[in-house]
């Protein structure tokens, strides 16, 4: 098998993230809840999708590109730090998103401006017309370009995350689950392959914020990185569980989401966002609240980050 250390990488983040035992929220929820923060991978503001672009980028690198595209909602995270990796990396970097949610110079858009990026709003709501723009002005700007879909979920991207099961598996103590938000896949996909591999037994839940179908992207991704590992896996649907934590909408924040972006802020001085990690840790609370973690058990929460998104969302809602 060739484990994701085999591929090639930048360096781009600070790894390994730190674990911690929230001692405060462990004490109100009755389980042993602890937090990887993925939202201190030390690129732009942090997030999850550090870890994958550290693949992309390379696989970008060594294919000579230029300009690096890649796309998502206005106030995308994962292209605010495309953005950043870029110009670490000295590449151009050009954000087609889609003109959906807040576009006002706020959050990860203010962010942007700062670095000076090129974002063109399409006002579409599918991704095939977004990535036909992209080959469309690539072929205009006649230098070598490199793709890199939505939230950076494809099975090179999806790597990051094995890679981040391995780190837990070293780091401890041994969880019986993990928990994480799903918005475009990659995320999930990679800790429920990681978890196959390196934490056998630990269980690893998706709390979906968007409406797409999970249950086959999951898999989907799953069985793309597992092929590029040369991993002798079976796939199926008992290595993940998924939960519905959208709420209104993608981007909009829930009740319930800002309902855990207080509960973390309050008790343990850690900042969440309304999009992803809020809605995630509210399925978290939620699980726990029906008595579906044993009172010894202890959970994982993956922050993936999101800060931007913090300036931007909750001020609209
Ligand atoms: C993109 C993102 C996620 C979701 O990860 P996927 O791999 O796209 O499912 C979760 N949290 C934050 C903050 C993100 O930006």
């Amino acid at each position: 098998m060739r484990t994701p250390d085999c591929f090639d990488r930048v360096s781009l983040g600070v790894f390994p993230t730190p674990i911690q035992r929230l001692d405060n929220i462990s004490a109100l929820l009755g389980v042993n809840v602890y937090i990887k923060r993925d939202d201190l991978t030390g690129l732009g503001l942090g997030g999850n999708k550090v870890r994958k672009l550290e693949f992309l980028l390379a696989d970008a690198r060594r294919q000579g590109a230029e300009v690096v595209f890649t796309t998502g909602g206005a106030q995308s995270n994962h292209a605010m730090l495309t953005a950043a990796a870029a110009a670490r990396l000295g590449m151009r970097a050009i954000l087609i998103l889609k003109k959906r949610g807040v576009t006002a110079c706020l959050g990860n858009q203010l962010l942007e401006r700062l670095m000076g990026t090129q974002v063109i709003f399409m006002d579409t709501d599918d991704y095939a017309d977004i990535y036909a723009e992209m080959d469309r002005l690539g072929a205009k700007l006649g230098v070598p370009c490199y793709k890199i879909p939505c939230g950076g979920s494809n099975a090179l991207g999806t790597l990051g995350y094995v890679d981040c099961a391995r780190e837990i598996a070293g780091q401890g103590p041994r969880f019986d689950h993990i928990v994480c938000a799903e918005g475009s896949g990659g995320t999930l996909a990679g800790l429920a392959l990681g978890a196959k591999l390196f934490l056998p037994g630990t269980r690893v839940y998706g709390m979906m914020v968007d409406t797409d179908p999970f249950d086959e992207i999951t898999p989907r991704l799953m069985r793309g990185a597992a092929e590029l590992m040369q991993a002798d896996v079976n796939i199926g649907p008992g290595d993940f569980e998924l939960r519905d934590m959208c709420g209104p909408g993608y981007a909009i924040a829930s009740e319930a989401g800002n309902a855990a972006v207080s509960m973390m802020a309050e008790r343990e001085g850690i900042f969440l966002d309304p999009v992803y990690t809020g809605k995630a840790f509210a399925g978290l609370v939620a699980m726990a609240r029906e008595g579906r973690f044993a009172p010894h058990d202890n959970v994982l929460f993956v922050h993936t980050g999101g800060a931007g998104g913090l300036f931007a969302v909750m001020q609209e809602n």
